[in-house]
């Protein structure tokens, strides 16, 4: 199964993909982590995008494109989920060739409604793991014992996002609303579309999920 899991900054995406991977082997595909990787080890992409990121803006259609057509071709286990890729309606029509030259489709689009001072207390207190991903909040997700990884007991490895701050936050909200929000329409016209209430704890938002792909 390919899916999708569309929906604002911090609505939950990275956080659900993690589950689906541990639970059913699929692959999570993040552009926004490829892009962070691509930082971390001084790519020429990397320095190219480092501060479109960090304002909180857009990288081009191009290089996400790009990223996505390479891991394509790895093996995708019990299929790919789609974490924070397409942002544009150029990136969905680019998705969807790419699957069709690979013999595969989409099966749904999980759209995660979160309302936006949710949001913000999200993004503003979220880290992760420095050591294996593991994403935390400072009141929803805290590690058992401070200052350690629930589960790769890395000591003191956490780490915020620089455009986890809300000014960058104001203009990921602003790139969402404007040039990501017309893909619900997008997918609701080729029938892919499912909604689910993002709003709950993160358990419940898995079972609105697993909901949502069974039926
Ligand atoms: P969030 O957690 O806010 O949904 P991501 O980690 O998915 O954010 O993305 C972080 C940043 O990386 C974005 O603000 C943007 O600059 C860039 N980025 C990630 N994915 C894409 C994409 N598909 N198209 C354009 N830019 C992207
Ligand atoms: P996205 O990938 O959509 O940007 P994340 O999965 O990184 O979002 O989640 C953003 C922040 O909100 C993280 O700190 C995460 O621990 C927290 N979070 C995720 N889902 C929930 C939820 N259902 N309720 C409360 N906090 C959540
Ligand atoms: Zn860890």
């Amino acid at each position: 199964m390919n899916i999708i899991l569309l929906g604002p900054p911090g609505a939950g995406k990275g956080t659900q993909a993690h589950r689906l991977v541990a639970e059913r082997g699929m692959v999570q595909l993040s552009t926004g982590d490829m892009l962070r990787a691509a930082r971390v080890s001084g790519t020429e992409m990397g320095k190219q995008v480092a501060a479109v990121m960090d304002a909180g803006k857009l990288v081009t259609d191009e290089i996400v494109i790009g990223l996505i057509a390479e891991q394509l071709d790895s093996a995708s286990g019990g299929g790919f989920i789609f974490d924070g890729f397409p942002r544009t309606l150029a990136q969905a029509d680019a998705l969807g060739a790419l699957l069709e030259s690979k013999g595969a489709s989409l099966d749904a689009v999980v759209e995660m409604q979160v309302d936006d001072e949710a949001l913000v207390e999200r993004i503003t207190g979220r880290f992760t793991c420095g050591e294996c991903g593991e994403g935390y909040h400072d009141t929803f997700k805290k590690p058992a014992v401070e200052n350690i990884c629930d589960k790769c007991d890395a000591e003191g490895k956490f780490k915020r996002r620089p455009d986890d701050n809300e000014e960058a936050l104001r203009t990921r909200l602003m790139a969402y609303y404007k040039d990501t929000s017309p893909l619900i329409g997008y997918y609701y016209a080729k029938n892919k579309l499912k909604r689910i209430d993002g709003l709950g704890e993160i358990d419940e938002v898995a079972a609105h999920i697993s909901g949502a792909l069974a039926g």
